[in-house]
């Protein structure tokens, strides 16, 4: 095993919003930078990486159906604003010399991979980092349910899923300071008590796979690797 930790392949799972720092839009490249180090300490473990990256910091389908435009059509807008966030984590790891490949779902040949599970599994074997972009390629679901499948397909050891707060609780933390966080809890209970971990078919995925999502705190510096080696706070959903 990797020094220090158990785990030898793990998926990192973040939103779009994790990357706009605290502007309400968008990519603030600082921010970028500080994830891409906490990437950076893990895999310098020897720990092999997969990421999705939502987009929700761009563009979500459901707001823009919301306000008149085709679903599918807005969903497909949602998919290419996760390559965008992609490309800029790309950037920044590549820029601390972390090798890495960006596998998009939908084909874009001069831009990225397209994907295709050996090679991606080769890629992890050679300790790139893949960074999987545009979702499962299909409107209707989530980068939630891509980062499900696509830790299914890597035969990846569990999701850590990097929030703002530290794991999961019977009520919004930051609206309730008498909110109680679990240290574990099952997938049944996220969907029965709707805790807001990741949406349902992105849960019952993870369940009819044995697949652990662990929710931690992606602001806690050092948090990431920590995590990995049993240390801090988080929620272990399985
Ligand atoms: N999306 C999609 N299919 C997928 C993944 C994403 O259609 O497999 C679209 C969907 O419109 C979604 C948007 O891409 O709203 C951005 O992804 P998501 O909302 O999961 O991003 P996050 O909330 O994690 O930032």
């Amino acid at each position: 095993d990797p020094a220090g930790t158990t785990y030898r392949r793990v998926l990192l799972k973040i939103s779009g919003e994790a990357l706009m720092g605290d502007q309400g839009f968008g990519l603030h490249p600082p921010t970028v930078q500080r994830i891409a180090q906490e990437v950076q300490s893990v895999h310098a473990l020897g720990v092999e990486i997969c990421m999705v990256i939502g987009g929700g910091n761009i563009f979500r389908g459901l707001q823009g159906s919301a306000q008149g435009m085709e679903r599918t059509t807005a969903d497909y807008m949602g998919m290419l604003a996760t390559v965008m966030n992609a490309l800029a984590m790309q950037s920044a790891l590549e820029a601390l010399r972390v090798h890495t490949r960006v596998i998009t779902a939908i084909r874009m040949d001069e831009v990225a991979e397209p994907y295709i599970r050996r090679r991606a599994v080769r890629h992890l074997e050679k300790k790139r980092v893949c960074i999987f972009a545009a979702g499962t390629g299909n409107p209707y679901f989530t980068t939630d349910t891509a980062a499900t499948l696509r830790a299914n397909e890597m035969s990846c050891e569990a999701i850590f899923k990097g929030t703002k707060v530290d794991g999961v609780y019977d009520k919004d933390p930051i609206k309730h300071p008498d909110a109680k966080r679990y240290d574990q809890v099952s997938y049944d209970d996220v969907l029965a008590k709707r805790l807001g971990v990741m949406d349902a078919s992105a849960i019952a995925l993870a369940r009819d796979n044995n697949l652990p999502i662990i929710v931690f705190s992606l602001d806690e510096p050092g948090g990431f690797r920590g995590i990995l080696a049993g240390e801090g706070t988080y929620t272990k959903v399985h």
